[in-house]
């Protein structure tokens, strides 16, 4: 199902609204092109808030499976995706300036009545990702710079010892 859930944000935020569904990874174009595989949905919830000073924010909780590719060895990598994120709606680029140190581990995003839910989300699921994911240690085919001969699918020491074998 095509999630086009578009939300006015502010509103969203102040009454505290809270919005479930599933993201088709097949529809996320710019997440799509980091994936080798498009299949599969991910889970999210959005959830509005106000915070103590009467803060705007939004909750996005997004979990599923997302098939990256390693940059080691060049192979299907599984990872697990688990975002909790808050993000502070701000009206108007001026008040950019007021977010104190204090809350500098918070996103701003701006006011909009017209978000929409999954750009909002694919935003952050891009901000998660790893910059050059890989295989754990000992589970990529690439060991020390040296990809392993056994896993080798043009094996050139082998077509080697074939062509001595015929000599
Ligand atoms: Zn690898």
């Amino acid at each position: 199902m095509s999630e086009q859930a578009v939300v006015d944000n502010l509103e969203f935020a102040r009454r505290g609204a809270v919005l479930r569904g599933e993201l088709a990874l097949a529809e996320l174009g710019r997440l799509r092109e980091t994936l080798l595989s498009s299949q599969g949905t991910l889970n999210y919830t959005l959830s509005g808030k106000t915070g103590a000073k009467g803060e705007c924010l939004l909750e996005c909780s997004i979990d599923g499976k997302l098939v990256l590719q390693c940059q080691r060895c060049l192979d299907a990598l599984e990872y697990p995706l688990h975002v909790i994120s808050t993000l502070k709606v701000v009206k108007g680029l001026t008040q950019f300036d007021d977010i104190g140190d204090e809350e500098e581990y918070v996103d701003s995003i701006p006011a909009s009545a017209a978000m929409s839910v999954s750009a909002l989300l694919e935003e952050e699921i891009l901000l998660h990702l790893p910059i050059s994911p890989l295989h754990a240690p000992g589970a990529c085919r690439v060991q020390n710079g040296v990809k392993l001969v056994k896993e080798e699918r043009t094996n050139p020491f082998g077509a080697l010892a074939a062509l001595k074998g015929k000599l």
